[in-house]
C-alpha cells in the first residue's frame, strides 16, 4: 500500500492494517517498528527532528534494519547541535539520513517578500515559513511511503493527548504511526540512558521540544512542554503543520 495523495481516503486494506498495527501496539513500540517494517519494508519511513523521541527510535528502527529509512527536514535554521547529533548518529550507527531542504526559490522569494525574521511578525507569517521550511518538504519526503512513524506522544501537551499508536494520515494518504504515544517523559530519557543513545545537548540547557532556532527556546521547570516553540505566540496552536491534518481511523 503506497500512499496516493490524489486519493486521500483510506482504503479498506488500509483500514484493515491500521487495526491490526494498533492491535500490535499493545505489545510495544518496537513490536509496532517491527511489524511496520515486516509488512512496508523501507516504504515506511521515520520523519526525526532528532528530538528525545527520534532518538529512542531511530536506534529502535536501526536495530530492525541498519538501513532503515529516516528522514530530517532541514529547515536551513536548525541549531548546531542538531547537526552534530546528526553528524554522530552517522558515525555512530554507520547510516546515513535522507536530508529534505525547502525549494530554494520559494525560501528566496518568501525572504525577498517579509524577511528572514517573518515569523515573528505574525502568526499567518509564521504558517508561511513552516509551510515552506517544513510542510512542503515533508510532502516530498513521503512520496510513495506506505506509512511514516513520528515520536508523537500523548503527554508533550493537551493537543496531543487523543494522539493513537495508529492513524491515517488524510494530508499525505498514508498510515500514521506513533509508537511512543504513551509513553511517559521518563520512559524516553530512561530508555536513553539505558541504550547509551546520543542525544541533542540543548535537552541538557532546558530545551524539551527542539525545531529551529529562532523559534525554539529553554522552558522553566513546571511550564508546559511546549511552550519553548514560538513562545511569542499567545493562544495559538503550538503546531507546525506536519502534526495538524491526521485522521483517526
Ligand atoms: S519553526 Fe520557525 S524557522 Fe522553522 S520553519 Fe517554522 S517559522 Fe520557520
Amino acid at each position: 500500500m503506497k500512499a496516493d495523495p490524489t486519493n486521500a481516503d483510506p482504503t479498506n486494506a488500509d483500514r484493515a492494517e491500521i487495526e491490526r498495527l494498533n492491535a500490535v501496539a499493545a505489545d510495544g513500540a518496537e513490536a509496532l517498528l517491527g511489524a511496520l517494517v515486516e509488512r512496508h519494508g523501507r516504504a515506511v519511513k521515520l520523519a526525526s527532528s532528532l528530538g528525545a523521541e527520534d532518538q529512542v527510535l531511530s536506534h529502535m528502527l536501526l536495530g530492525i534494519d541498519p538501513r532503515a529509512s529516516i528522514f530530517v527536514l532541514d529547515t536551513g535554521r536548525l541549531h548546531q547541535e542538531t547537526y552534530d547529533l546528526m553528524a554522530r548518529m552517522m558515525s555512530r550507527y554507520r547510516m546515513h539520513y535522507e536530508v529534505l531542504f525547502p525549494s530554494a526559490g520559494a525560501v528566496q522569494e518568501m525572504v525577498r517578500d517579509a524577511g528572514p525574521n517573518l515569523f515573528y511578525a505574525s502568526v499567518e507569517d509564521r504558517h508561511r515559513c513552516c509551510g515552506v521550511r517544513k510542510v512542503e518538504p515533508l510532502r516530498r519526503a513521503l512520496g510513495g511511503a506506505a506509512a511514516w512513524i513520528t515520536g508523537l506522544r500523548r503527554a508533550q501537551s493537551p493537543d496531543r493527548s487523543g494522539t493513537p499508536f495508529v492513524e491515517w494520515d488524510d494530508g499525505h494518504g498514508a498510515i500514521k504511526a506513533n509508537p511512543l504515544a504513551d509513553w511517559p517523559d521518563d520512559q524516553v530519557w530512561d530508555y536513553l540512558r539505558a541504550h547509551r543513545v546520543p542525544y541533542n545537548v540543548l535537552h541538557d540547557r532546558g530545551f524539551v521540544s527542539i525545531g529551529c532556532a529562532p523559534c525554539t527556546r529553554a522552558i522553566a521547570p513546571g511550564e508546559d512542554p511546549r511552550a519553548g516553540r514560538w513562545w511569542w505566540e499567545q493562544d495559538t496552536a503550538k503546531e507546525c503543520g506536519l502534526h495538524v491534518s491526521a485522521n483517526v481511523v
